[in-house]
């Protein structure tokens, strides 16, 4: 069976999460004292900002990704025109905090003639013969959505990177970053590797050799030795050396975490440095990577949250908006489907549930959801639910292995997550299509993890859930791990 969503649409899905995730989770500790312990999405920082909410990084990142979702061309003056209005609205309507060579270009361009993004490129020009310093890591951060514009074209991303970068930025080494780090969001995203040197051919010649020694000695480094980060190399090395030496060859999901908590602990630029390393690590491992705890609370300007970022990579990556289909569909509500709201055996504060539970939470008596299949934009949050206590977890209900790379992770994650709704007096509603397995897989994982028997919990949800698929890998791994 082909995967309904493929391993490349979830990675392509993780970029902007991830992003966001490291966005969110440096922001309390940006010019500020280390986090003890793990960093938290706990707030603060420059806005000052709520827990979860991300700053300017992924709100410029955001300004990029609404136009590459609409499938407009990047390259074009067009496009750069629509990137060169959304970041003149943004500073306006939307920043919370602004790099101080983005806020400098974007006033002087106000006083320029020309199209929207000749007036930028103009300014932005002006400054660098004026100042000579204009490679801040401001193009950098906002670079990720470019990586997953066109995936096939290695060539026509470069030059969206160079081009976008440019239009703030007019230092070679600041649009040199982005266009790396945008090829190696395209290289991980498709092949499923890390590769920084990936794009080594596609910056400026006569930088060629520098950057890659300057690649060479992040790679494995403490990220701490870069914490002078508010450059352009320096940033896109402590990005690296956060990613590279968290990295246990093992392709585990947990490399995310991990990779994100080296980030937050370069210091400095704490909220960047960790949103250039969530891209490349999204694009790595995949929105299916992303913990729920993070998934929960991450949100921001323009009023978007986990659910939105993941429908603008999609459609990002796939060239646009197909209005009717997922993501950019209103509903994935199914009449054909029946009803099920079926108490778990174990808990029954744990409503399993079709697609058609969904629409009837107040009935169900549950202030939690937890959906396991894809859903419209209309489906999301579900009615009389809190955005923060709807969570949708990226599973496929095929049992290839390719098609849920993290299948334990995932489990694991969402099983937790049931369990601290739990603990918060929630009672929660799971559901995916039809409830035939991802929703009994889930179950199973639940009670197993509640410390009933494997066995023993494999009898009481297929006799609770008659009719479902009960075997494969799904449940399987669910009831026993991946080793099992
Ligand atoms: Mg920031």
């Amino acid at each position: 069976m082909v995967a309904d969503r493929p391993i490349t649409l979830d990675r392509a899905a993780g970029v902007l999460l991830g992003g966001a995730c490291g966005d969110a989770l440096g922001v309390p500790y940006e010019m500020a004292a280390p986090p003890v312990g793990e960093a938290v999405m706990k707030g603060g920082g420059l806005g000052p900002y709520e827990p979860g909410e991300w700053s300017d990084d992924t709100q410029m990142t955001l300004c990029v990704a609404d136009v590459a979702a609409q499938g407009v061309d990047l390259t074009s003056a067009e496009g750069l025109d629509a990137v060169a209005d959304a970041f003149s609205a943004w500073l306006v309507g939307g920043a919370t905090d602004v790099g101080a060579q983005t806020r400098t270009v974007l006033a002087e361009a106000e006083r320029l003639a020309g199209r929207p993004h000749e007036r930028l490129t103009a300014a932005s020009q002006a400054l660098h013969e004026r100042t000579g310093l204009t490679a801040g890591n401001g193009a950098l951060m906002r670079t990720s959505v470019v990586g997953i514009w066109n995936i096939g074209d290695r060539f026509a991303t470069a030059r969206a990177a160079r081009a976008i970068a440019e239009l703030t930025h007019a230092d070679p080494l600041a649009a040199d970053s982005s266009v790396l780090w945008s090829e190696a969001i395209r290289v991980a995203t498709t092949e499923g590797r890390l590769d920084l040197g990936a794009g080594l051919d596609l910056v400026t010649p006569s930088h060629g050799d520098s950057w890659a020694q300057w690649i060479e000695e992040a790679t494995g480094e403490d990220p701490k030795r870069f914490v002078n980060n508010g450059y352009s190399v320096t940033a896109l090395q402590a990005a690296w050396a956060a990613i590279t030496t968290t990295d246990r060859g093992d392709a585990s999901a947990m490399h995310l975490q991990r990779g994100l908590q080296a980030a937050v602990g370069a210091g400095h630029d704490t909220d960047t440095v960790a949103a250039i390393a969530g891209s490349l690590l999204g694009a790595r491992y995949g929105a299916s990577a992303v913990p729920t705890q993070w998934r929960r609370v991450v949100h921001g300007w323009p009023g978007y949250r986990a659910h939105d970022l993941v429908e603008i990579a999609v459609c990002t990556w796939s060239g646009g908006r197909t209005p009717g289909t997922w993501p950019s569909v209103a509903t994935m509500a199914d009449p054909a489907i029946g009803q099920l709201g079926l108490p778990h055996p174990i808990d029954p504060d744990i409503v399993l549930g079709t697609m058609s539970d969904l629409a009837r939470t107040a009935e169900l008596g549950v202030q939690a959801v937890v959906s396991l299949c894809p859903l419209g934009l209309e489906d999301v949050p579900a009615a009389g639910i809190p955005p923060r206590d709807h969570l949708e977890v990226w599973m496929n209900e095929d049992d290839s292995e390719d098609s849920n790379p993290h299948l334990d992770f995932v489990l694991d994650d969402v099983s937790s997550a049931l369990r601290q709704f739990r603990a918060e007096g929630k009672r929660v509603l799971v559901h995916c299509r039809d409830a035939t397995h991802r929703t009994p897989a889930v179950a199973l994982r639940y009670a197993v993890d509640l410390g009933v028997a494997p066995e023993l919990a494999e009898r009481s949800i297929l006799q609770a859930m008659p009719g479902i698929r009960g075997e494969g890998r799904l449940w399987h791994v669910a009831a026993h791990g991946i080793s099992g």
